[in-house]
């Protein structure tokens, strides 16, 4: 990396995804004191809740509602009083969304699998195929004070996949902002959708082996994205060596450990946020943003 491009990144507002192979390792924990610790020092930030079934970052973090946003999507819908089982949208739709059995005249749109591509429409001879609204979920956008604020993406109970209401919720980022992604658990799509927009990833973990096994899937996926990533421990003095040895071994940036305590398990469950008040946490994650800008400069 020449000396300008680590310029560049030293004054450069970052996206980072805080994120974990499994839910229950304090991911949110991290992210909303991560975010706390930066807008109470003045910097401007903006945290993007994209754990869309079960958002919770508002829990932790007050702001004020500015606005409300509906996501939805384009389902087409099949009259059977205007269908002749032709079968032609069944050929048409290549993400087999589309039920057809002619013995029994019967055809129907799977609307979890639809991609709205909208082939089956123009397919169709015989106007038998409308398009109607499905909603999906919200995009609710809350300032926290006039540079920063909070962006929760948050999905409808029973929706087959929340990518498009985090899809959408990162398209509301403000401009010149740090942004801290909450990322969904686990490294299935909604994951890949969450990190792909971030500059670095926090892998958030605790040092058990389900810890350490989750960490290792999380890490081979980042690995292949490209990704620049470091690793969080929290809850350590918990567990085993085995997650820093991992670490080590593997020549992973080791960004922050949160040591296993009562207190901050208090403080957590009460919806309280460590850094508000602990002078020294808060300067311990202040400190993590410039080790992320530090470990950036080894990447290409
Ligand atoms: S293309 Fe139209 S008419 Fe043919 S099976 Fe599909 S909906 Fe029915
Ligand atoms: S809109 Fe596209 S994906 Fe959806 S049912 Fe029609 S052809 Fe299939």
């Amino acid at each position: 990396m020449s000396k300008s491009d680590s310029l560049m990144i030293k004054d450069k507002k970052l996206k980072i995804a805080v994120a974990s192979g499994k839910g229950g390792t304090g991911k949110t924990f991290i992210s909303t004191n991560f975010f706390t610790s930066l807008y109470l020092s003045g910097h401007s930030v903006t945290i993007v809740d994209c754990d869309a079934e079960e958002p919770n970052v508002v829990e932790f973090v007050k702001g004020t509602q500015i606005d409300r946003v509906d996501v939805s999507q384009k389902v087409p819908f099949i009259s059977q009083d205007n269908c002749v089982f032709c079968g032609k949208c069944f050929e048409y739709c290549n993400y087999n969304a589309i039920m057809f059995l002619p013995e029994s005249k019967f055809v129907k749109v799977l609307d979890d699998l639809c991609h709205n591509c909208g082939a089956c429409v123009e397919g169709c001879f015989y106007n038998a195929i409308s398009e109607s609204d499905w909603h999906l979920g919200t995009v609710v956008r809350y300032l926290v004070n006039n540079s920063s604020g909070v962006i929760e993406a948050c999905s409808d109970v029973g929706i087959y996949s929340p990518v498009p209401v985090i899809k959408r919720a990162l398209e509301n980022i403000y401009n010149g902002t740090i942004v801290i992604i909450d990322s969904p658990p686990g490294i299935s799509c909604p994951f890949i959708t969450a990190v792909n927009k971030a500059d670095y990833v926090i892998l958030v973990t605790e040092p058990t082996p389900f810890g350490l096994n989750d960490l290792k899937l999380a890490a081979e996926t980042l690995k292949k994205m490209s990704k620049p990533f470091g690793v969080v421990v929290n809850k350590s003095g918990l567990g085993n060596e085995d997650v820093y040895k991992w670490i080590e071994e593997n020549n992973v940036n080791l960004l922050m450990e949160i040591p296993f305590d009562r207190e901050i398990a208090k403080v957590y469950s009460e919806g309280r946020m460590l850094s508000d008040f602990n002078e020294k946490y808060r300067r311990e994650f202040l400190a993590l943003y410039d080790r992320i800008k530090e470990d950036m400069e080894k990447y290409d």
